[in-house]
């Protein structure tokens, strides 16, 4: 049974960054077909209240982990606290870290030309005992998309990562799910930006206050319209527990 918050009618797995691994770690061992993972942060639930097709792929995704201190809050407002923030960034690292003890492969997909490959690069610095089954970047048409179900499928990893940015990541996944010849398939968004070096992740200790998205409104100050959803978002919990 899964021990969910629901927040904004977006269900939350209320699982620790341990927990969340521990699960993945087991999908990898058995004989699984594509479980999905996501990380939604506010943005991704202010988002899924105005999208049908997206509140549908994340209430029906396999582990949904808690990407962002204002699912943190929302939750303590609900009375149903969540234990914690599981990052997407956290999450792949462990993953990773689980994949080079155990002699799993990882497909990267998305991120500007280049992009993946770098990240690909620098995981096999970190963790050499991953194989990389294979790279392909994020920008095409869709009339390429079955050669890149292809090209994935053909060498079968065990974790697949799409790093097409939210939601469209997640509508990818979830459309071609019963194709995915992978064991786990997650949205990483931003993550393979730091990994391939051309994005980087907030201080420690603007990531240990719950201030990463402060940091980030710091360095890339375009974003601030997508980080009014934060406030929206508060405000829609607040009322939602009236109802
Ligand atoms: N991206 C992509 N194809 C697209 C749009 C975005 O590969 O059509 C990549 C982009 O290059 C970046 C990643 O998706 O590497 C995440 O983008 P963003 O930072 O906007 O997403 P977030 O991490 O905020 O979800």
């Amino acid at each position: 049974m899964r021990n969910r918050v629901h927040i904004l009618n977006v269900p939350v797995d209320n699982v620790s960054l341990a927990d969340a691994q521990n699960q993945i770690a087991e999908w990898l061992e058995a004989e699984q077909h594509c479980k999905i993972v996501v990380t939604p942060n506010t943005e991704i639930i202010m988002k899924a209240q105005k999208d049908p097709e997206l509140l549908q792929i994340i209430q029906s995704a396999d582990l949904v982990v808690p990407d962002g201190i204002g699912l943190i809050y929302a939750s303590r407002i609900l009375h149903k606290a969540l234990q914690e923030r599981v990052t997407g960034v956290d999450l792949m690292h462990q993953v990773l870290k689980y994949c080079h003890q155990h002699g799993k492969s990882i497909y990267i997909f998305g991120g500007k030309p280049g992009v993946a490959e770098k990240a690909s690069e620098n995981i096999s610095k970190s963790f050499p005992n991953i194989r990389i089954a294979g790279t392909t970047h994020g920008y095409f048409d869709v009339s390429e998309e079955e050669g890149i179900l292809d090209q994935i499928n053909e060498n079968s990893p065990d974790v697949l990562f799409v790093a097409l940015g939210a939601p469209k990541q997640e509508k990818w996944i979830y459309k071609y799910r019963k194709r995915l010849q992978v064991k786990v398939a997650m949205g990483v968004g931003g993550s393979i930006d730091i990994w391939a070096g051309t994005a980087k992740r907030a201080p420690k200790i603007y990531q240990d206050l719950g201030l990463e998205w402060f940091y980030r409104l710091l360095k890339e100050p375009w974003r601030y319209k997508r980080m009014m959803a934060l406030p929206h978002f508060m405000v829609k919990v607040l009322f939602s527990r009236k109802k």
